[in-house]
Formats: structure tokens, sequence, C-alpha cells
């Protein structure tokens, strides 16, 4: 692979052209949350000031503009993650979003009391509590896989927590905290080898690595827009047909029905069964542009680039006196964590 032109690429980001503290800006910050590149922006301001107008209900050529730029979004995440069909992708807020639709909706229909849903020790807050909740309101048992030291995911736990009770497992693609990857792959065969569904939180992978749904055989897989170069309040929840289709609407209104009348209400096929009211259009639709900029640059040079960043910053690191790496996983994206004597948070 052709190494990455960074001065190209930071020259894409307008945000980084300003001094901080009376430096060039530096920003670290991308596992809260990422730049915005110039061609996200620009797809901004063409939605607002080209073809801003609701979708799917208006016949007006704006209308089918703006439908037609938003289903396009829908495609363009179908190849970011390799779903079969754009039908399987849903449109969200983020991850957390994601999770607590399929908390609530194939949560309060398929989990029984005494049923068990797994998770690990380096998940997310929004990865904990609308399984908690689930349980709580369900009579089910959350149980928590431990990480070892080097913040791996303990495999023997996982294979004594994982039973016949389990009908969930949701665990991190790749942690937040430690950058480590967890073996997804192993997870998932193990959970359907016991006919549990699972859900992967992909926050920090997706901009990191190569994701296909279909090869992973993953049921559920949530990711943030704004953590891949896209605007806020964007996510995608990807699930199958078969489930999707099965599950209960999470939310009632607008656009997520077939008919209705006071006597009862049929509900629209998926993905409109989930995504009631009017959606956040103008960021779904800039949205897209983050994922085919990200597309163009390429995983695999983003991968090997970000691979020697993260080596040289370990190395580094290491030197600071009084400072201690957190999380040394054989497989790691580049999230560095450490912790350092005297340090204060800003
Ligand atoms: N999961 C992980 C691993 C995350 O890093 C984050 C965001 N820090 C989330 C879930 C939640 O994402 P959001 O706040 O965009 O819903």
């Amino acid at each position: 692979v052709a190494p990455l032109d960074i001065a190209h690429i930071r020259s894409q980001f307008p945000v980084l052209h300003q001094l901080v503290n009376k430096h060039p800006l530096v920003y670290l910050d991308n596992a809260a949350t990422t730049q915005k590149p110039q061609v996200v922006l620009d797809a901004l301001t063409a939605y607002y000031t080209g073809y801003n107008s609701n979708i799917h209900r208006g016949v007006h050529t704006l209308a089918e503009r703006a439908t037609t730029a938003f289903e396009e979004t829908r495609k363009t995440a179908q190849r970011f993650l390799n779903a079969a069909e754009p039908e399987e992708v849903i449109f969200t807020k983020g991850c957390t979003d994601g999770i607590n639709l399929v908390a609530s909706s194939f949560g309060r229909s398929h989990i029984q009391p005494g049923d068990e849903i797994l998770i690990s020790g380096m998940e997310h807050h929004s990865n904990i509590v609308p399984w908690q909740m689930l349980c709580q309101e369900r009579g089910a048992t959350l149980r928590v896989v431990p990480i070892s030291d080097a913040g791996e995911m303990q495999m023997e736990a996982f294979d004594r927590l994982l039973t016949d009770k389990t009908k969930l497992v949701s665990v991190v693609h790749a942690s937040n905290a430690l950058g480590t990857i967890n073996p997804v792959e192993e997870i998932i065969r193990k959970a359907h080898a016991v006919g549990a569904v699972v859900l992967l939180d992909g926050a920090q992978a997706v901009s990191h690595l190569e994701v296909d749904v279909q090869a992973l055989d993953v049921d559920f897989y949530v990711m943030s827009g704004h953590k891949v170069y896209g605007p806020t309040g964007t996510g995608l929840l990807y699930g199958k047909r078969r489930l999707l289709e099965a599950m209960p609407p999470y939310q009632g209104g607008g656009e997520m029905i077939r008919e209705v009348s006071f006597e009862g209400t049929t509900y629209n096929d998926i993905p409109f069964k989930f995504e009631a009211g009017t959606p956040n259009i103008s960021d779904i639709v800039a949205l897209r542009y983050a994922l085919e900029w990200v597309e163009q640059l390429g995983k695999t040079a983003i991968a090997a680039h970000e691979q020697q960043l993260l080596q040289r910053a370990n190395t580094l690191l290491q030197e600071v006196p009084g400072l201690r790496l957190v999380g040394t996983a054989a497989h790691n994206v580049s999230v560095v964590s450490f912790v350092i004597d005297g340090g204060t948070s800003l």
C-alpha cells in the first residue's frame, strides 16, 4: 500500500488550521470524536443551501433530491459494513441509540426471566446500562467477562460464562479505553453455538479496521458517525434482516407506519419501521461523504500508518518519568492510555 499523504490529509481539516495555546493544533482526542474534513462540511452546506426538505413523503423536487441523498447514505453504509442489503442498515443517533434500540426492541421481545446477557469488563457505559435496565425489567441476569492485566478479554472466563442460558452477547469490537481488538470471530462462533445472538459495538473499530458484517456473521453491529469523521447525531445499526423483521418497533410515530387508524396500526417494512419521525436528514446526508472519504484513503493504508504512530507513541511515552501505559494487548487499534504521577484532568 502507498503511504498516506499526511500533509494533504491535514489540509482537508479546516479546524486544524488554527493556533491553540500559540501552537498549531494537534488533536489527539479522536476516540472521543473526530474532526470533519471539508467534504463533510461542504455536504452540509450543499444540503441546507440547495435542497433542504423533508424526505420520503413529499413529491416535489427538493423532497426527491433530499430523499435520494438520504438513501444514498444508506447504500454507502451498506457497502462500508458489507451488509447484504441496504434495508439492514438503520439510521440512529449513534452507538448509544443503536444499543438502546436493540435492548428495547429485541430485548423486550426475546429476553425472558432467567435468561442471561453477557458483556465484558471493558465495555463503554452505553454497552452496560441498557442491558442492566433490560435485565432488571425482564428478570434476566447480566454476566461480565473479566479482563486481564494486559487489557484482554479472559477467554477461559468467556467460555465458562457462555451457557445455554445466554441469549445475547454484547461486546466492544475495539476498546475505547485500551485499544484492545477483541477476538470477535471466536466470540461470535462460540455464541452462535449456544444459540445466542451477538451485538458488536463498533464505535472505535470502524475508523481503523475493515468491518465485514457478513464475513463476521454478526447479528447486530452499531457505530457512531461522529467517530468516523461524520457529523454528530448520526449512527448506524446493522441487523440481520431475519432478526429486524421479527422485532417490534422501537418508537412510534410518522415514517414507521404503513396505515394508522384509531383501532390499530400496521407498521412499515425495515428499515423504516425503526426510523420514527423526521430523521437528522442533513447530517445523515453528510455522513455518506465521511464514509466515502475513509474508503478512499483505504483502511489498509490507515491501519499501516496508525500502527507506525502507535509504536512510536508507545516507545516515546515509556521514556516519560512516572508514566505507565495501560493496556498492552497483542492486537490494538491506535488508542493509547496511560497514567502519570501527579496527573490531573484539565
Ligand atoms: N462505545 C464505545 C466503545 C465508545 O467509545 C463510545 C463513545 N465514546 C460509545 C460506545 C458511545 O458512542 P456515542 O456516545 O456516540 O453514542
